[in-house]
């Protein structure tokens, strides 16, 4: 069901979408398919369904509704860290500690010309760092 750690396809970067047309918008309602009854993970991204594409989803607060992340970017980082503790839906029962940002200010897309920028902290900016670092080939686990 999901592309499960170590297959290399989770160390790959994934590309920019360049086309905001149906077949994106068929891989989106895939993800939330595939996530929307997974009660112990709120997020998810393309890559770990075999799609190398920057986008990512997450629950919001594990109810039935979504934040859908297109080209996404990280446009600041605060200098203050919290220790998250994470799981990944690619690797199954295993939870680490992992550094974070505690705040974030980062930028979604929801064509080509628009975009929106958000101000993310605590949780939602874990979660947010988590499928970013999907995006980018990079895992909770070496
Ligand atoms: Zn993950």
């Amino acid at each position: 069901m999901f592309i499960l750690y170590p297959d290399k396809t989770l160390k790959k970067k994934s590309k920019t979408n360049k086309a905001f047309n149906s077949s994106l918008y068929e891989i989106i309602k895939i993800m939330i398919k595939k996530i929307i009854n997974v009660s112990d993970y709120i997020a998810i991204s393309a890559v770990q369904i075999g799609y190398l594409l920057r986008i990512f989803i997450v629950k919001y607060f594990f109810k039935k509704a979504f934040f859908i992340f297109i080209n996404p970017k990280i446009l600041w980082r605060s200098s203050l860290y919290f220790f998250s503790y994470e799981g990944c839906i690619s690797i199954p029962k295993f939870y680490t500690y992992i550094l974070r940002n505690k705040y974030i200010i980062v930028e979604t897309y929801c064509n080509k010309k628009f975009y929106y920028k958000f101000y993310l902290k605590n949780l939602i900016s874990y979660v947010f760092q988590h499928e970013y670092d999907h995006l980018n080939g990079k895992l909770i686990k070496v």
